[in-house]
């Protein structure tokens, strides 16, 4: 299998050439040439094997140059992390007690070590780099610079740490991430990672990086360090490759569960933010799982449910900071890739649409593949009052936590529903722990947090439902401190060149 541009013809490349550049030199995305595809007879046979090997199998697909015993350890390494067996365990809802034939799956994705879904493939990229540097044989060191509002940085801090030939460095504003995610960060452990805070807010730590990666001079000084940059952002193939494998898992998980029957259609609900989890949906369903409809849940950032109303899409109009901080996104970059895919690969078209984003702020597609987008997707957007009511309403009715995001997905899964009365079972992704967004789960349980730092909440959350608090922030409390580092975002650099040196 090769990889190609969304934005051009470029001489195709392997996986591994493409998951060490991330983006394409003329600003595409890589994509792969032609979307492999599963027979319903290998679906049920995943069965018997284990969420590792259903990995190994599925990936084996797309990353073709490296060899199944490769991707087998890849699997071992990235999943040996996680608190539970299954991996991603669903959770059954039935969500109207007049309807039980029309359960919810709540495939809950985020059993990995920072809570956060975005652990399935930011366990899994550190080593598809590390084989990609051995296969086009750079000996050079990788190191990953991140400027993180706070999820990212974590759950790519300890996807990074201690894995060979690579180096990870997290840049995050020094107060502008929340108490709990400072300290995620700051007691990461690990020979080869950096956390330094700036003294700034995110843009300043972000357009600090981006600095760093477009400046020669400093990558000509990491060059003789031995040293080279690279990004860990969901762009790269290797960060979305991995999440197709879950789709596939919560498919038999529901068959396991004898909610359906293998071959049975499911629609699939994901709350999107940059569009790289529902793409990943995507993939499954063009591979031959057997999906109908692929529902986005926005929050009131509402750019993605316009686009799939009206084939507009405009980044132009007013950005909310809403309680589901990771959908708080104008542009979808991974949307590039259903474009190219859904327009028969035709680069031209996604270029203009593109460069038209970029010049005009908005773009607008042709009605044939607005036609195509149609059969496949249903957009709905979900207030700030809906969102936590849901959240109390699922407590109050099953006793079962969900976290805001995942409380917008089951929201517009819901609006979904009653508008088209579409009764079948689906899979929701469910992606992240409630106790991570503590301070607006105990709002929406109408519990009150005046004066309660972040550590106060989670103990009064987990006081209050009694909800299994995940290992990895019950420990917080006692964990050691390990890194104070400070700096201005002019000084952010010199501190990059420093620790490549280290
Ligand atoms: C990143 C994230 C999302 C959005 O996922 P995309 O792949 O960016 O669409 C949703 N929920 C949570 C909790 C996230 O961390």
């Amino acid at each position: 299998m090769k990889y190609i541009s969304t934005r051009s013809k470029i001489k195709p490349i392997n996986s591994a050439e493409a998951i060490l550049q991330g983006l394409a030199t003329d600003g595409g995305l890589f994509v792969p040439e032609k979307i492999p595809k599963v027979t319903i007879e290998e679906i049920g046979e995943l069965q018997k094997k284990t969420y590792e090997q259903r990995a190994a199998r599925l990936l084996g697909k797309y990353l073709t140059d490296y060899t199944e015993d490769e991707l087998g350890e890849c699997s071992e390494l990235a999943y040996n992390w996680f608190d539970v067996t299954a991996r991603v365990p669903i959770a059954v809802l039935i969500q109207d007690p007049k309807n039980p034939v029309a359960p919810v799956g709540n495939m809950e994705l985020w059993h990995g070590p920072t809570s956060a879904f975005k652990d399935i493939a930011l366990q899994m990229l550190p080593h598809l780099m590390r084989m990609a540097l051995e296969k086009v044989g750079e000996t050079k060191k990788i190191l990953i610079l991140v400027a993180t509002s706070g999820d990212t940085g974590k759950a790519a801090l300890a996807g990074f740490a201690d894995v060979p030939q690579t180096k990870i460095m997290v840049f995050y504003p020094e107060d502008g991430v929340s108490k709990i995610q400072k300290l995620q960060m700051i007691t990461q452990a690990g020979d080869n990672v950096n956390v330094t805070a700036v003294r700034g807010n995110f843009d300043d730590a972000q357009t600090g990086v981006k600095k760093i990666f477009g400046d020669k001079k400093i990558r000509s000084e990491l060059e003789k360090l031995g040293v080279k940059l690279s990004s860990a952002n969901s762009i790269n193939w290797g960060r979305l490759v991995p999440q197709i494998v879950y789709y596939f898992s919560g498919y038999l998980e529901l068959i396991q569960t004898n909610q359906i029957k293998l071959g049975d259609k499911i629609n699939i609900s994901v709350p999107t933010g940059n569009f790289g989890n529902i793409l990943a949906a995507y993939y499954a369903l063009r591979m031959g799982l057997p999906v109908k409809k692929l529902i986005c849940a926005s929050n009131m950032n509402n750019v993605l449910t316009e686009f799939f109303a009206t084939g507009v899409y405009n980044r132009k109009r007013e950005f909310f900071k809403t309680i589901t901080p990771s959908m708080d996104i104008l542009i979808s970059s991974n949307l590039e890739r259903l474009l190219y895919h859904e327009s028969g690969g035709d680069f031209k078209q996604v270029n203009r649409y593109m460069t038209e984003l970029n010049s005009l702020g908005k773009y607008k597609i042709d009605k044939p593949l607005k036609t195509r987008l149609d059969k496949i997707f249903h957009a709905e957007y979900v207030t700030e009052d809906e969102t936590k009511d849901f959240i109390k309403r699922i407590y109050g009715s099953f006793k079962y936590l969900l976290d805001t995001h995942t409380a917008v997905s089951i929201c517009a899964l819901s609006k979904y529903r009653g508008k088209t009365k579409d009764l079948t079972p689906v899979l929701n992704a469910a992606t992240a722990s409630p106790y991570k967004f503590t301070s607006a789960v105990l709002t929406a349980l109408e519990k009150p947090i005046d004066g309660l730092d972040d550590l106060a909440q989670l103990k009064l959350l987990n006081k209050v439902t009694n909800a299994k608090m995940p290992k990895n922030l019950a420990v917080l409390d006692a964990a050691d401190i390990l890194h104070k580092d400070v700096c201005d975002k002019d000084e952010m650099a010199q501190k990059v060149l420093e620790f490549a040196a280290k």
